[in-house]
């Protein structure tokens, strides 16, 4: 019998501290109704918030009880108003990439029944593919390293490893049969979305996937240049399955991804390395909408399941498994129909609708039926 995993939450800023409690709720709530065992969480304090009142973001203590976690689950980091001295962002989030060596982003993007999306096509309805972003280099090397030369010249750098692009390949590709596995007739494909044909760091990107991509068979390779890739992702993103790039442009195009599907709160993400993984909805502390009740808490939702897929995963537990999928289903049955539009969409469901609507479903016969 596995011992109480634990997970350390670190709400964050702004709506973080709203859809954090949120996702736990259901987390919990599916877990006890899989007979899982029952998670352990301690909730930590960082971000701008913390800066403000401590002048560290990041704490020492709050990275070692982030590293003794079984999980780690984030809300959102950041308050544009809180900088440091050279104008950037407050991004915790960011430094704990590099700190635990979370290479795979991991943005799934999923047309649910019932949420509107802005495409025309009805093949939108079948938008089902997963982002990886390289995240721990790329153009993100250069954080906290860019300098201005006498107010005249600015430089930021790029860098990729041979070491990085094979794992994050590695982890696309593994990923790319694992969905194929579990959707009969799917076929898997991996893209490769780059710049190959201008930037000697993509040029190598492509050549150490290719090395990669050899090594897979029954697995189709698709390279596509960052520009291009902009048409289908907004012409037939249907024909995307699984999709690997670069730190930088994974940043940009998983938002254009999630707008696909509703917008930023419907897009959950994932920060995996080989020992640590952070689980976070990928939008950021909101604060134009923080304290109204508008935030839309199904990204972070998303997020927790993908926590408790990953945790059944490293310590088969079936019924972690079992949860997660009970709570994709859930997601599922609260939107089935359109009766419950977000604020962001124009509707009048918030925080507390979205939240109630899940855990009815997750409580229902009809969705535990359909999970099992
Ligand atoms: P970051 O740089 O941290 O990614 P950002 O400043 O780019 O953050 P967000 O904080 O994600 O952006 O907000 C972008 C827009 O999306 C805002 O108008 C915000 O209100 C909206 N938004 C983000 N998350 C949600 C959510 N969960 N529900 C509803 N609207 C959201």
């Amino acid at each position: 019998m596995t011992n109480a995993l634990k997970v350390a939450v670190l709400p964050g800023d702004g709506i973080g501290n709203e859809v954090t409690p949120a996702a736990i709720a259901v987390v919990e709530r599916a877990i006890a109704v899989t007979g899982g065992p029952g998670l352990f969480t301690e909730t930590l304090t960082a971000g701008a918030q913390a800066y403000l009142d401590t002048g560290t973001a990041l704490s020492d203590e709050v990275k070692r009880a982030a590293e003794a976690a079984d999980a780690i689950y984030l809300g959102a980091m950041g308050l544009p108003a809180v900088r440091y001295a050279d104008g950037t962002e407050i991004t915790p989030q960011i430094d704990l990439r590099f700190l635990f060596d979370l290479y795979a982003g991991v943005r799934p993007t999923r047309a649910i029944p019932g949420v509107p999306t802005p495409l025309a096509d009805p093949r939108a309805a079948d938008i089902d593919f997963v982002l990886v972003r390289e995240s721990t280099e790329g153009l993100f090397a250069s954080l906290g390293k860019g300098v201005v030369e006498n107010d005249a010249v600015a430089r930021d750098f790029q860098v990729i490893t041979r070491a990085t692009t094979e794992k994050v390949s590695r982890f696309t590709f593994d990923l790319a049969a694992r969905r194929a596995a579990a959707r009969p007739g799917h076929a898997a494909k991996v893209t490769l979305i780059d710049k190959a044909n201008v930037f000697a760091s993509f040029a190598f990107m492509r050549k150490v996937f290719d090395e990669v991509a050899s090594t897979y068979e029954g697995i189709a390779a698709e390279r596509l240049y960052v520009d291009a890739s902009t048409l289908t992702f907004v012409g037939k993103p249907w024909t995307f399955d699984t999709i690997v790039t670069e730190n930088m442009f994974g940043d940009i195009l998983s938002d254009l991804a999630a707008a696909l599907v509703g917008g930023m709160g419907y897009a959950p993400s994932a920060d995996i390395g080989d020992a640590h993984a952070v689980f976070q909805p990928a939008h950021g502390s909101a604060p134009d909408i923080m304290g109204t009740g508008k935030a839309n808490p199904t990204a972070a939702i998303l997020s927790g399941a993908m926590m408790v897929e990953w945790l059944a995963e490293r310590h088969d537990i079936a019924a972690y498994a079992d949860a997660a999928r009970l709570i994709n289903r859930a997601v599922d049955a609260a939107f089935a129909g359109g009766g419950l539009l977000t604020c962001e969409l124009g509707g009048s469901a918030g925080m507390r609708q979205v939240t109630d609507a899940v855990l009815a479903a997750i409580d229902a016969p009809a969705t535990i039926r359909a999970a099992g």
